[in-house]
């Protein structure tokens, strides 16, 4: 069809499942699963949840779409409630608030990339995912769609392969930021910091968004 683009390609990318308010109860994401979510903008009492994307690291990506403001969905709270499956995210704080916001759930335990590498990649203050992907894979991820109307009932291609692409190397990144924070003694640092993140959230929901509590 004349002027009709296609989605962009995304590296790494097999598949791309889409799903309405829920995940399907048999879905299986190994020991760790890589996890954002899309909402109507930053403030989390505000502006709504509209999409969750998750995916193993395997190249294989999921979105539970919530087209309205309507949250039932049991199987996705298992998941993120399971013990013994790590939820892999990058800024987990902002993620985490908003899950616990509009789904009720409790996330844990938690790998937060954009904590690990504030503390090894202490040569930069570029934490982004964008420069994440670009310094240690090499790889070149769009940012284009990141502000657009998540909201909206039938979502654009272009905006599910954005989607995808937020979780599809979150795996790999880890890998890399494990090794350096082994390489530079940070490792338990770390592990406190995202055991500290569910706490991080619920002060950002209550009344302390900025408020560095621990300061005199
Ligand atoms: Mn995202």
């Amino acid at each position: 069809m004349a002027g009709k683009k296609s989605p962009p390609k995304i590296t790494g990318l097999r598949t791309l499942e889409i799903y309405q308010n829920d995940i399907p109860p048999d879905l299986d994401f190994g020991d760790m699963v890589a996890i954002d979510t899309e909402t109507m903008g930053l403030n989390p009492h505000r502006d709504r949840l509209c999409l969750v994307q998750l995916s193993g690291g395997d190249g294989h990506c999921h979105i539970v779409h919530f087209p309205q403001k309507k949250y039932d969905a049991p199987n996705l709270i298992k998941l993120l409630e399971n013990p013994n499956i790590t939820k892999l995210f990058h800024f987990a704080r902002f993620d985490i608030a908003t899950l616990k916001k509009y789904l009720g759930a409790s996330t844990s335990p938690i790998y937060c990339t954009k904590i690990a590498s504030k503390l090894v990649r202490t040569y930069t203050d570029r934490h982004g995912l964008k420069n994440l992907c670009d310094e240690l894979l090499g790889i070149d991820i769009s940012k284009q769609q990141q502000s657009s109307d998540w909201g909206a009932s039938e979502l654009k291609s272009a905006q599910m392969t954005y989607a995808a692409g937020d979780v599809l190397y979150l795996h790999q990144l880890r890998q890399k930021l494990e090794e350096m924070l082994i390489r530079e003694g940070r490792k338990e640092l770390a592990e406190a910091c995202f055991a500290f993140l569910p706490a991080r959230a619920e002060l950002d929901l209550k009344g302390w968004p900025e408020e560095d509590i621990f300061s005199h």
